[in-house]
């Protein structure tokens, strides 16, 4: 699998990043395989048109939670969808309890009239519940319970089982917890968050906290991402301090191209 970093900052667009969001290749198998992407924020689409990837070759969309900086750009790349591109290929988008009635309310919100309107391609809404997988084309997209967010809100962290039988394991937005080190024991590559130095920072990771919790998470490479102004600032320092029981270990960039 080859994964693309679209966007690698936190809510605030630190240093100039866009949200965080991942365009993932030869995750899905069969004649279209076609693109997964997880999350998609209010800069996505911006970023996939820069970076040449286009969204009609994207299949399966997931969702790690329903916050504005992984969902914000949804309206967007359903528009460009209807209007510019005239996608006919269908869309499954996968994501936490309630993703259905957030995005397609997030649609009303920004384009009333447009919301209802009938669309040429069908888009079809999976939930998934931590500890439910959902299986098609070949990839598997696991969830695991993140920390971030107060019931009823049901926030995950993923992990996807390519095809090609290599595998991902993607955060979200979460304070290093279980459902972290369960999604990530064993897999090829995670994609982790770190938004700050130290805390506090509210529901997050931080590297100070990474620092403890690396030796446990049971995968050698580790790209973190979803990265504040304080850790931006030091990653020359940071990957020359390393961390214990990580191999490979990388910061995200948008634009970067990582293989799995
Ligand atoms: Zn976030």
């Amino acid at each position: 699998m080859q994964l693309t970093i679209v966007g690698s900052a936190n809510a605030s667009n630190a240093a100039g990043r866009r949200h965080s969001c991942y365009w993932l290749e030869g995750a899905l198998a069969g004649e279209r395989a076609g693109a997964l992407m997880v999350d998609f924020g209010g800069t996505a689409l911006a970023g996939l048109k820069e970076l040449g990837l286009d969204p009609r070759r994207l299949d399966l969309l997931c969702f790690t939670h329903l916050h504005g900086d992984h969902v914000g750009g949804y309206p967007f790349l359903v528009i460009d969808a209807m209007y510019d591109l005239r996608r006919e290929a269908p869309l499954t988008v996968v994501g936490p309890l309630g993703v259905e009635e957030r995005l397609e309310g997030l649609m009303r919100v920004c384009y009333p009239s447009l919301a209802t309107k009938e669309r040429p391609f069908q888009l079809r809404y999976v939930e998934l519940a931590p500890g439910e997988s959902f299986a098609e084309q070949g990839v598997e997209v696991r969830g695991f319970p993140a920390d971030h967010q107060d019931p009823p809100e049901q926030p995950l962290c993923l992990r996807v089982s390519g095809a090609s039988g290599r595998s991902a394991a993607f955060s979200g937005d979460t304070r290093i917890c279980a459902g972290l080190m369960a999604a990530a024991k064993g897999v090829d590559l995670t994609v982790a968050e770190c938004s700050a130095l130290a805390p506090p920072c509210g529901a997050h990771s931080t590297w100070l906290e990474w620092q403890d919790a690396a030796a446990e998470l049971g995968c050698e490479r580790l790209i973190l991402t979803h990265l504040g102004e304080d850790v931006r600032a030091k990653v020359p320092a940071l990957l020359s301090e390393g961390l214990a029981g990580v191999r490979e270990l990388a910061f995200a960039e948008d634009g970067a191209v990582h293989s799995v």
